[in-house]
């Protein structure tokens, strides 16, 4: 029982390159959901195509459910394969569209077929930006319905008038208001949790967790296209004594302080994290030994110049260096500005000291 489950859950979900890292739970569910639509597309289909060669014998209808088959198992595939969202929710949009109009234009509502047609606009509103998959629903009852009231005309169907198309009209709007309501919900709830884990609740700036996956991929970079990248720790001198001092409520105060600091003399290319405690670092991609240290001397005179609600003034020592051929790691880089750092404080603080 348990292996089964476990099988159908790597068929669902997606590949563990694809979730290593990821606080996107948002994406990582469209990918889930993506997989499930393309599997049970390819169960369905394939059962339907079963039943209409050998039970129903209409061949027409056998041949769209094996042309179905067909794609959403390519689909299902390339996704793996490629974890191409945009282009598997693009293709299945269209392909599950098409697919809808064909067997509506035949099928009629024979045997309640129009039930079906309800699938495309959960489609659309999971796979793409709810207001989007919306609109495009919107689009697409558009024309439907507008088929199914030509149909209320001159189809000769007992199953099909006007009040059968007012309540099909009527129920499938509002599930896909509903459905729609479900979905914005959802997507704000997980751009909030998204925030959350990546931030330091103290300070707002990027926590550790977050600047890991910011650091492997800016050395990923540099590996790949040669660009410049330096990272520089910061850690605030003597606060322990501004603690003691003025007590832990007012620390607290100027770590966002010096957090705000940091971020208004940072370049939106740069990215600011809280490395733990009074410590923090800044990573800036394409950027030289040179002009980072220099980015630090900047800060350290606007920090001295700076007068900070409570306890006026104070000092830190920073670490800078940057990535070369000898540290060729992630954690070599930190390893370096990490003793850069040390270096500082041991020469007596408010310095910067780096691998020149
Ligand atoms: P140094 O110049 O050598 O860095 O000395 P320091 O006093 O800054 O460093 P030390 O490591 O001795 O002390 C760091 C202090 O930072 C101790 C700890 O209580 C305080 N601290 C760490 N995190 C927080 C926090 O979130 N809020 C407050 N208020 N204090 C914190
Ligand atoms: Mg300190
Ligand atoms: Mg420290």
């Amino acid at each position: 029982m348990n292996t089964l489950k476990e099988r159908f859950k790597n068929l669902i979900y997606p590949p563990l390159s694809f979730r290593r890292g990821s606080a996107d739970y948002f994406l990582l569910r469209k990918v889930i959901m993506l997989n499930t639509f393309f599997i049970l597309g390819i169960f369905a289909f394939s059962l339907f195509a079963f039943i209409h060669i050998f039970f129903i014998h209409n061949y027409f209808i056998a041949f769209i459910d094996t042309v179905a088959f067909c794609v959403f198992l390519y689909l299902y595939l390339d996704l793996r394969h490629n974890n191409n969202l945009k282009k598997a929710a693009t293709v299945g949009l269209l392909m599950l569209s098409l697919f809808m109009f064909t067997f509506v234009y035949f099928n009629h509502n024979s045997s309640f077929g129009l039930i079906w047609t309800i699938f495309v606009p959960i489609f659309a509103i999971s796979q793409f930006k709810p207001k989007i998959g919306l609109a495009i629903s919107l689009v697409y009852y558009l024309f439907l319905f507008t088929f199914l009231f030509y149909g209320v005309l001159f189809w000769n169907e007992t199953s099909w008038d006007i009040t059968s198309f007012l309540r099909l009209f009527v129920a499938s709007i509002l599930l896909t208001l509903v459905y729609f309501a479900i979905e914005q919900s959802f997507e704000k709830v997980s751009t909030q949790l998204k925030k959350l884990t990546n931030t330091d609740t103290l300070t707002s700036l990027f926590n550790r967790r977050k600047i890991d996956k910011i650091i492997e991929e800016k050395f990923h970079e540099y590996e790949r296209y040669g660009t410049n990248l330096s990272i520089a720790i910061l850690d605030i001198d003597d606060f322990k004594m501004i603690n003691d001092k003025y007590g832990h409520i007012i620390g607290d105060t100027v770590l966002k302080e010096f957090a705000h600091l940091l971020m208004s003399n940072s370049r939106k290319t740069d990215a600011v994290g809280r490395w733990g405690g009074e410590e923090f670092i800044i990573i800036m991609p394409n950027t030289t030994l040179e002009q980072a240290i220099l980015n630090m001397q900047r800060l350290m005179t606007k920090l001295a110049s700076h007068d900070f609600m409570h306890v006026k003034t104070f000092t830190c020592s920073v670490g800078v260096c940057q990535a070369n051929t000898d540290l060729n790691t992630v954690d070599k880089l930190f390893q370096c500005a990490d003793n850069a750092l040390y270096n500082s404080k041991r020469n007596g603080k408010n310095q910067i000291s780096s691998n020149q």
